[in-house]
Parts: structure tokens; sequence; C-alpha cells
């Protein structure tokens, strides 16, 4: 039976709860859901119903389709001058034993241990430090970009720009039209957390606000560009606080349709100031996933960072409304597996990554940052001579 007429058998069912057969409807009207109908989604939503629904969406837009690219990151240093409640990976100033700091030159030859390998795009993340600057990152992606033209930058969120624009005296508007004069492609959606104060203020009080980051990412969209966004879930957030920051999201992309991918985050709570909050369910997980692709009507892509959530729950994710499980990772990036993620040293090959989406049905395309195909793997063939690695198990809390 396919996905829309799953949506049937939903209407067909005497024993639902009226008020969620009208948000079946709507799904299967193509309707846009509102904020309540999203709030009683998180309150009365079960899992297997959201997934119905959350699966008839995903089908309709990408059919089998699941996207995933070769990719690495370069983390320029996990030393902050803010000090978020969540997060694992920053190592405050004052704790420099254990922090690295990465000079332009040491980028760049990461950069450049990538230059006969058929990866992508370049995704640069890390924490905040005066000497990082607007100067220093325009060059770097200048040099990146000179380096290795075909190579997209992914690069940086609204807490870096708000910082080093500040620092620079200049606007959001001029900021990133330097930016991208430098070579920058895209952003990543990180930073984002929870929009609503009430939140943001108790976990990340002293970085950038839910309105700024909004506006970077407005103005970016402004210059036709492309960017994403994420949202951290699972700690002292309430449901209503989770579609309150879907809103903000759904209503930026209706005013300019810059987004392109949404990242549900799940809070891990190793090694951090909220380690005594119990992470949630592998259940929630899923329910989150759908959820997001539900509300969220105007994004094309919802996306599972398979590094995070581990390769199992990366896969069930697929039937959840993800479509997309982002990229080979080759061991570059410690923001995971510090905040406890099962995956302690994530990397994939292009193959491991493919068989993991063919092993629940769905259909390989390895894509560019913007979505666009580079190889269809439906029916591609692997030479014989190229071992599969086979990896452990992922262990699930
Ligand atoms: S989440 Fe980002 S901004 Fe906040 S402390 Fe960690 S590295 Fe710094």
């Amino acid at each position: 039976m396919d996905a829309e007429n799953n949506l049937q058998v939903l209407l067909n069912y005497r024993e639902l709860d009226p008020t969620l057969k009208l948000i079946v409807e709507k799904v299967k009207e193509n309707e846009r859901i509102s904020f309540d109908e999203g709030v009683l989604l998180y309150e009365k939503g079960e899992l297997p119903f959201l997934g119905i629904l959350a699966n008839a969406i995903r089908e309709r837009l990408h059919g089998d389709k699941t996207y995933f690219n070769r990719n690495f990151h370069i983390e320029p240093t996990n030393l902050c001058v803010y000090d978020c409640k969540f997060c694992s990976y920053s190592r405050l100033i004052k704790q420099r034993t254990e922090g690295w700091e990465y000079t332009m030159e040491e980028m760049l030859d990461i950069v450049k241990k990538y230059d006969n390998q058929p990866v992508s795009e370049v995704h640069i993340v890390g924490g905040v430090l005066p000497q990082y600057d607007l100067d220093f990152y325009a060059e770097l992606f200048r040099k990146i970009h000179t380096h290795r033209p075909d190579l997209h930058i992914k690069a940086l969120t609204p807490v870096e720009y708000h910082y080093i624009f500040k620092k620079a005296k200049i606007d959001y508007a001029t900021g990133m039209q330097l930016m991208k004069e430098a070579g920058l492609d895209s952003i990543p959606g990180g930073g984002a957390e929870i929009f609503h104060p009430e939140i943001r203020e108790q976990i990340a009080k002293d970085k950038c606000t839910a309105d700024e980051w909004l506006a970077i990412h407005e103005v970016w969209h402004q210059l036709g560009m492309r960017s994403n966004a994420t949202m951290l879930y699972g700690h002292i957030e309430q449901y209503h606080h989770r579609i309150d920051h879907m809103e903000r999201l759904r209503q930026l992309q209706d005013k300019t349709g810059g987004f392109q991918t949404f990242i549900p985050l799940k809070f891990r709570n190793q090694d951090n100031q909220l380690s005594h909050i119990p992470e949630v369910s592998v259940i929630e997980d899923l329910r989150n996933y759908a959820i997001s692709r539900i509300y969220l009507d105007n994004f094309d892509h919802i996306k599972a960072y398979w590094a995070m959530i581990s390769r199992s729950t990366a896969q069930l994710s697929l039937n959840f409304g993800v479509d997309d499980i982002d990229g080979t990772l080759d061991d570059t990036t410690k923001i995971y597996s510090m905040a406890g993620a099962e995956e302690q040293h994530p990397a994939m090959s292009t193959r491991e990554l493919v068989e993991l989406i063919r092993h629940v049905g769905r259909h390989p395309i390895e894509r560019y940052t913007l979505y666009n195909v580079i190889t269809d793997y439906k029916t591609y063939q692997f030479p014989e001579e190229e071992n599969i690695r086979f990896y452990p198990l992922p262990v699930v809390n």
C-alpha cells in the first residue's frame, strides 16, 4: 500500500481522535497545519500515526530518494567566548590546555589533504574567538576558493557572523556581501538552538538572539544565497517552544524561500552543564522528525545527522520524514562525539552510505550541497574488488 493510501486508512479509522483526523485531512489535501495543531501532534500523536503522515509528505516530495554528500569538516577551534549550557564541545578560554586553535595554514592543509578526492563540500564551524575575525575568515574563504574553486564552502553560523560584524562595526548586509565576495557559498543551520526567549535566555543567553539569527539568514537569502536551519531539542524546552521555533522559520521561509533543509539536533548530555537532564528516547527523536516534516511544509528537505543519532536511527528516520542523512565526514568533526554520540570517529565511505540507504529500501543519491545530483545510485554496481568496510553495530541508549 502506498503512502497516500495509508492516509485514507487513517481517515477511515473510526477510533481516531477527531482533532487528529482534521490534521490528516489537511495533510491529504496538502494544506498547512496551524501552530495549535503542531502542538497537538506533539501531545497526542503516537509514533505510527506521525510516521504515516510524515512519510506521505516525504514520498510526495522525494519518493524513495535519499540524499547524502561527500564532505569534510574544519573546526577552527573549540575555545569560545560564549558559555552555552548544552555545549559539550567548547572549552572556555581559561581551559586552554584542552583546546585547539588552528592557524590559517593548518586549515588550508586540511583542505589540501582532499586534493585528489571527490569531496564536494567543506563545512566550517567551531567556537568563537577574537582572532577569528572578519578579515581572517574572508581571507580563509578566498584562499580555499582559489585553491579549489569546485569545493562548496558552507561556513559559520549567525553566532560567528553577528560577533565578527559587530567587532568590525559593519551591518549584516555589508558583512554578508563581503563573505559572498570572499567565496562563501552557503550557511549551515547551527546556532539556532531554541528561539523562544524563555529557553534561549537559560541555555544560550550571551550569543546572538533569535531575531539576529533570523535577520542574518534573511540578508543572506536576499543576496540570492541558500542556507539551512537547525533546532536543538530534548532539554528544557516544551513542545510549544519547538513549534514556536519552527513557526519562526516557516514565516521567514515564506518571505525568502532561501532555506533548503531543516535539521533537528538531539540534545546529548555528556560533559556539559545540562548533564543532569536525561536524553529523550529514540521514539521521541522519530516523532520529532515526523512533526518537523509535517509542520515545515515550505522546507524541501529534512535531514538527520547519522553521526549524531547512530546509523540505525538514521535508517529508521527515513520512514519518518527524513530524506537526507548528511555525508561521509571522514572523522573530521568532534562536535557529535564530544557530546556523547555513539559514533566516536564518524566516517563512512560512499559505499557504506549507499548500502545503509539501500538496506531500508530507499534510493541513494549523492548530491552537491544545493541538491543537484552528482551520482544516482539506484542501480549502480560497485566494483567487485571494492570491499565493504564492515562497521560495529551502534549502541543505542
Ligand atoms: S554552542 Fe557554539 S557558541 Fe555556544 S559555547 Fe559552544 S561553541 Fe560557543
